[in-house]
């Protein structure tokens, strides 16, 4: 049984970085119960955006600094320096940047160290024991990155040869099991907590394979265009053309809130139909495509003509078209990331 009674105050302070899980949840509380005041630092990006670090961070009263790292991370999606995981999630890449960022903000905040909440084995790409010295080694200040689910199986820090974190506090967890971090929530009393799964939209298929599509036809990449990944249906018309096809109602508008002036946006005029976008309007062969998208998407029978409304760059055109099989379409959806 851990008894994380606090100890007197100390006049030491840490960084967390903190995902709002479990396992930075726990990392947060063993540090704390040492008298060590901690404050968290979330990195952010619309791939893992801050709403469970947030959620967490209030339920311990932590501090938390949120910092965007948005272009940081497409640069690493584009060329990652040690690969991908399952998606585009260049976690090992992912990690050294965390660090690294986490690191300045440490000298420039004047922490004492750096805490994080990873364990020994329990991701296969970055936390096993060979990535964790691979960061370890290229990271600004790894001997100040204190791990306490799995500090006793690793090299004692900076902090811990100081005497600022007592080593025999810390725990020896290790592997994908989170029997010992749940029992170690029941007895800290945390009544709830996040479940391991979702997180990182890097590592889903889906918004893997449309991320690629988008790395490789658009140069300057907006914030709204990787909102747009996570919405409706998309397709690749040719090589200027996308064209993405709300599912329901609610994506319509959400589509429709994220279009700028130079985007297409299409609908049926006479059936109920999706709302269709064409980022920055594509070419004229494309859009007679996303035509054809719309109506074939819409409630219109199979065998009449459908007139679709095309709002592009504040002007309204007709387009004539007709409603063409899903299976013939199929071929220009973008699916699942194949590697
Ligand atoms: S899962 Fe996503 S956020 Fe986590 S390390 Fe990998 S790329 Fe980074």
């Amino acid at each position: 049984m851990h008894n994380l009674s606090q100890k007197k105050v100390l006049n030491y302070k840490a960084l967390a970085l903190f995902s709002g899980g479990l396992d930075s949840i726990l990392a947060v509380l063993f540090i704390r119960a040492q008298g060590i005041q901690v404050e968290g630092v979330y990195f952010e990006s619309p791939f893992f955006p801050r709403n469970q670090a947030v959620k967490s961070a209030e339920q311990i009263n932590l501090p938390l600094k949120i910092v965007d790292i948005t272009h940081d991370i497409l640069a690493l999606v584009r060329h990652p320096r040690f690969g991908y995981g399952q998606g585009l999630n260049p976690c090992l890449d992912c990690h050294l940047l965390m660090c690294n960022k986490a690191c300045e903000i440490m000298h420039q905040e004047g922490y004492n160290f750096i805490i994080s909440g990873e364990v020994l084995g329990q991701r296969p790409l970055s936390q096993t024991k060979q990535a964790m010295l691979k960061i370890n080694k290229e990271c600004l200040c790894s001997d100040y990155i204190v791990r306490p689910l799995s500090g006793k199986l690793l090299p004692p820090t900076i902090p811990e040869q100081k005497g600022i974190v007592q080593r025999e506090m810390l725990l020896d967890i290790r592997g994908r099991s989170r029997k010992k971090q749940m029992q170690l929530a029941t007895q800290l009393g945390l009544k709830t907590y996040p479940s391991p799964a979702g997180g990182c939209l890097l590592t889903d298929q889906t918004i893997a394979a449309r991320l690629r599509d988008l790395l490789a036809h658009q140069k300057n990449i907006l914030p709204r265009d990787l909102e747009l990944l996570k919405l409706g249906r998309h397709f690749r018309l040719n090589p200027a053309t996308k064209a993405i096809v709300g599912r329901n109602r609610e994506e319509n508008k959400k589509i429709e809130a994220l279009g700028l002036y130079e985007d297409a946006l299409l609908e049926t005029i006479d059936y109920p139909s999706p709302l269709v976008l064409i980022p920055f309007g594509g070419d004229l062969d494309g859009q007679k495509w996303a035509a054809m998208l719309t109506a074939s998407y819409s409630d219109a029978p199979l065998d009449k003509s459908v007139s679709i409304k095309m709002k592009w760059k504040g002007e309204e055109k007709i387009l004539f078209t007709s409603v063409c099989s899903k299976e013939k379409l199929h071929k220009y959806l973008i699916q699942k990331l194949e590697k």
